[in-house]
């Protein structure tokens, strides 16, 4: 069937030799197979006739059919304009064209039934649309029948060459519907059955002419299984390599220390998420292999207590641990709160980080040295040459997004092959890349725990400033803390101090020391009273906390409640996501105030209008990438992530798992594919994983 599909797109009718070039140009379909590949990115819902009456003003777009009960061309001092009514045994709506209506009001006739689809108003009891589609009903329809409309991405230039959805899709339904129109089904009966996936042929068909919700339902998963599924092989093929190469330590213990905490010391009830992640885990360093895991949860989902509990188990069966974050605050907060919850235990836990003096240092890289400190806490400094561990079993990366490659490279390549655990809220697309191909597992936190209250975000204008320094008055009298934070610009780093300057005058002005204590942290502080600053926080002595975006990431203090981002236009999606993040910790209701003063131009808009509308992070990645647009956000070729059509990697986890579970199944059974039953996978692969992977294996 290739060569059906390899057919130029000249030979389709109704394109022509000029759309055809302006076509290729513009989107790249040059041969049928681009077109059964350009899918619909969304469906005008044609499927159902509304009664004018039962009209619903949450589902504003509808498709009604009556009759034309009258029409006529008004002139007013605004201009003519066309109006019409149709009626069904329902009521009646109004349509109304303010512009271009020569070509409807020619088709128009009395008493006739037409079928119009737009959206409608309800204005004080009177139902309108402005510019529907309207075509006169013909028995024909009966024939076609209702559906969903396929809506493909179009560009200005084609919409300028009046090349529309309905052109497209014209081009799609002459291929699927020619004799000759099949394709191979590569996943194999064993995989596809238990799934219930549906063949390629109809889920191709389907996607650009489903029937239903049900029908686009299966055509998507179908496309987007096929997708994952020759990755999942690769990757998972990949993995059986790597496996058989690098053999890990095997921590089968589950001992004392581990137990311990775990009963003693634990002072809550970790979530089922949490549980099953450390199940995971677990199972991933017994198994005698080197683990790579991802270890993905939102923003407060309680990361930090699982990579501990996972480093007890590490040291229960003997061997050393580290735990690398991106800032000194990060790494002192988590060698602070590491230190106190394991006080009881007889374990030594070290932190190294830039500031660590050069006694201080040697004494450490001794200890470790030496085998006497069990956990070594710092950051990127921990991963320096003179760093020798005695044993260390498994290495964790907190905020794995803030590390550059170069880095993490690093630590990959320590040459003890420990287990490595990388953690973060918001994966880079390097991250995502190194998980589709099968270099990282992963595991997913996708619950909060019970005692959290959602965050409440709320815009404001600079005009409300006396309003929110009050509200922060009533809530440091509850016995609340505030973070302040201002945007820090790495171009002009002079300005933003400004900024936090000014910002520090204004909040003393509502909030006069020594009344109220007033912390301030931006990168230039020093160490040591970055130190001091964020310990007198934590002990609650701190009212407010004024501080540049040092505090984004990881920073826990949960009697902080509210949040308050300054100039928040400035911010992305993504940074403002993990600022909110450091409230709602704890158990009280916890606030985020959007501050801006300047005139907000349309993206800044979108950014803070998601943040007030969601806290889910899965969604704000996504809504990230609209905003942006996919291109700039991943930059997918230089990342290594492959095109999807259909997948999306932030919310199609389900679907990769499955994936890959299946190509871990098919290869358990059939290492090499040499049965008969995966002969067509083998070969698919082998036409489409282009650098000879799978030839070099079978
Ligand atoms: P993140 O995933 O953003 O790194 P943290 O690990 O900093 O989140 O955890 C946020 C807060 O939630 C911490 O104060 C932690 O002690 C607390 N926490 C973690 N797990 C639970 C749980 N199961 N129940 C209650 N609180 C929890
Ligand atoms: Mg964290």
């Amino acid at each position: 069937m290739t060569d059906f599909l390899d057919t130029n797109i000249d030979y389709l009718k109704g394109v022509g030799p000029q759309k055809a070039e302006v076509i290729k140009a513009e989107i790249g379909l040059f041969r049928f197979k681009d077109v059964l590949y350009y899918l619909p990115n969304r469906y005008v819902d044609k499927s159902k006739i509304t009664k004018i009456a039962s009209f619903d003003e949450a589902q504003p777009n509808i498709q009604i059919r009556g009759i034309l009960i009258y029409f006529e061309v008004i002139s007013s001092k605004n201009g003519k304009r066309l109006t019409a009514l149709i009626k069904d045994e329902t009521g009646v709506m109004e349509l109304v064209w303010f512009k271009n209506y020569q070509f409807v009001l020619k088709n128009l006739k009395l008493k006739e039934i037409y079928t119009v689809y737009g959206k409608a108003t309800d204005f004080n009891g009177k139902l309108n649309i402005s510019h529907p589609e309207i075509k006169q009903y013909s028995a024909e329809d009966d024939k076609i029948g209702l559906k969903l409309e396929p809506v493909y991405p179009l560009t200005e230039k084609l919409k300028a060459r009046f090349i529309d959805s309905k052109l497209i899709g014209q081009m799609v339904l002459q291929i699927i519907s020619n004799p000759s129109f099949s394709l191979h089904e590569f996943i194999p009966t064993s995989v596809s059955k238990p799934l219930g996936l549906i063949s390629p042929t109809l889920a191709y068909k389907w996607i650009h002419f489903p029937k239903d919700e049900q029908q686009m339902a299966a055509a998507t998963k179908r496309i987007k299984f096929e997708e994952m599924f020759a990755l999942a092989m690769r990757a998972e093929k990949n993995k059986v390599i790597r496996q058989a190469q690098s053999r890990g330590v095997k921590m089968s213990k589950v001992g004392d220390l581990f137990k311990a905490f775990y009963n003693k010391y634990l002072d809550f009830e970790l979530t089922e998420a949490q549980k099953r992640v450390i199940k995971e885990i677990q199972t991933d360093m017994s198994s005698g292999v080197q683990m790579n895991r991802l270890l993905q949860g939102d923003v407060g989902s309680g990361k930090t207590i699982v990579a501990l509990l996972c480093m007890l188990l590490v040291a229960d069966n003997g061997y050393q641990s580290c735990l690398m974050a991106p800032t000194e605050i990060l790494a002192t907060q988590h060698f602070l709160s590491i230190r106190d919850a394991l006080s009881e235990l007889p374990i030594q836990v070290a932190v190294l980080t830039g500031s660590t003096s050069k006694k201080e240092r040697k004494k450490i890289l001794e200890s470790i040295a030496n085998g006497e400190v069990h956990i070594l806490v710092g950051t990127h400094a921990l991963i320096e040459s003179d760093v020798v561990f005695q044993n260390l079993g498994l290495a964790v990366i907190d905020e794995q997004h803030r590390f550059g490659v170069a880095q993490r490279a690093k630590l990959w390549e320590k040459s003890l092959h420990p287990h490595i655990l990388v953690m973060t809220a918001t994966p880079i697309p390097r991250t995502l890349a190194m998980t589709v191909h099968g270099e990282l597992d992963v595991s997913v936190i996708d619950e909060l725990p019970k005692n959290r209250k959602p965050i409440r975000t709320v815009h404001k204008d600079e005009s409300f400033r006396y309003e929110v320094m009050n509200f922060v008055k009533t809530e440091i009298e509850k016995g609340r803390q505030i973070y302040i934070v201002y945007p820090l610009i790495e171009e002009s780093p002079k300005l933003d101090l400004n900024d936090l300057m000014n910002g520090y005058d204004v909040v003393t002005s509502y909030f006069p020391v020594p009344q109220y204590q007033i912390g301030i942290l931006h990168g230039r502080v020093k160490y040591e009273d970055k130190e001091y600053e964020m310990n007198r926080f934590k002990k609650g002595i701190t009212n407010i906390m004024i501080s540049t975006t040092v505090i984004e990431v990881g920073v826990n203090v949960p009697n902080a409640s509210v949040m308050i981002i300054e100039n928040a236009n400035r911010f992305g999606l993504s940074q403002l996501h993990q600022l909110r993040g450091r409230v709602g910790r704890g158990a009280e209701q916890s606030y985020c105030i959007l501050m801006t003063k300047d005139d907000l131009n349309f993206p800044a808009k979108k950014r803070i209008n998601t943040m007030c509308r969601t806290n889910n992070g899965f969604e704000i990645s996504q809504a990230d990438l609209e905003i942006r647009g996919p291109g700039d956000v991943l930059g997918t070729r230089q990342s290594g992530l492959p095109d999807f059509k259909l997948l999306d990697l932030a919310k199609d986890i389900e679907i990769i798992d499955l994936a890959k579970r299946a190509a871990a199944f098919v290869l358990k059974n059939d290492p090499q594919l040499e049965h008969d039953a995966n002969r067509p996978l083998l070969s698919y692969l082998m036409k489409h994983q282009t650098d000879h992977f799978w030839s070099k294996i079978s």
